[in-house]
């Protein structure tokens, strides 16, 4: 399955000509997974040549306008495009109002069902289906926040080719021996499981964690993700700054990675006060080597 994640920004509070906010695009497959969506989300989408109707669902992390202000507009397109299919918003409480109140007092029924799933606790699955689960992620932040971590399945078996022609394995038996079972002919003989199949690969695993000050307890529902994207709005020169606003430093992000064990780490929602961006990855890898920005356009394979 494609796993891949898109940045279509990663600035923080104002936008800029240089810096757009967060928002981000999870490849899944064949499902498109919006991840918050700051102002000006659907023009990034258009840039980046993203089938917006392909979007089912939609996880907002926190209510701060930087990562939803451009949920509305978005919305709104959706509508003029004709949009049919049911839309999933996935958010903590307070969105479904605040949407609602918009398109109420403008007198706009849409062409299409919206539905609304409050996130209110960590841990909780907001998403399922045969391929991939997601579940909220703990963050500390000024008001509620949630993370969110995209997982794939555990798969199935993989068949050996070879082995299915030596052993002459019918068609129809094939589904039930990637499931794990041995395969028993009609005389009684049994060709066990593991002659005919091997392990599939591991389940990957990225998780998303913005906004939030260092967060220890994040190890509690991370543990070894492949691709882990951490806020880090500052530099450890201006940690104060940092633990006055609920955010997180450069080395921090560093520190959760290294804590989870993350394979890779990604950094963004930097503040639009650092000209350079490269200072966060010096910062950084000091601790933690594999790390990279999450610069606007990027494709990150998970
Ligand atoms: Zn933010
Ligand atoms: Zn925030």
């Amino acid at each position: 399955m494609s796993f891949s994640v898109l940045i279509m920004g990663s600035g923080s509070a104002l936008p800029t000509v240089h810096s757009n906010q967060t928002s981000q695009i999870i490849e899944m497959g064949n499902s498109l997974f919006l991840m918050d969506c700051g102002e000006g989300t659907q023009i990034q989408l258009r840039k980046h040549k993203v089938k917006v109707q392909k979007i089912d669902h939609i996880f907002i992390s926190h209510l701060h306008g930087d990562h939803f202000f451009g949920l509305v507009g978005l919305l709104s397109t959706m509508h003029l495009l004709g949009r049919k299919n049911e839309l999933h918003i996935h958010g903590p409480k307070g969105l479904k109002e605040i949407v609602e109140i918009q398109f109420r007092n403008a007198g706009n029924h849409l062409s299409f069902e919206m539905l609304f799933h409050q996130t209110d606790h960590a841990g909780q699955v907001v998403y399922e289906d045969d391929k991939v689960i997601v579940t909220a992620l703990p963050l500390k932040h000024r008001i509620p926040c949630f993370g969110y971590k995209f997982q794939e399945k555990e798969k199935p078996r993989k068949l050996k080719p070879a082995a299915l022609e030596k052993y002459e394995i019918p068609n129809y038996a094939r589904h039930a021996i990637t499931l794990g079972e041995d395969f028993r002919d009609g005389e009684g003989k049994v060709i066990p499981n593991k002659k005919l199949t091997e392990d599939p690969d591991a389940p990957k695993a990225y998780a998303y964690c913005s906004d939030t000050a260092y967060y220890p307890k994040l190890q509690e529902f991370i543990q070894e993700v492949d691709l882990l994207y951490h806020e880090a709005t500052f530099l450890e020169s201006e940690k104060e700054r940092a633990a006055q606003t609920f955010h997180s430093t450069a080395m921090d992000a560093a520190t959760v990675a290294k804590e989870v064990n993350a394979k890779r780490l990604i950094v963004g929602h930097f503040s639009n006060r650092y000209k350079s961006k490269e200072r966060f990855l010096q910062e950084g890898r000091q601790l933690f080597k594999n790390m990279d920005l999450a610069e606007e356009g990027k494709v990150f394979e998970v």
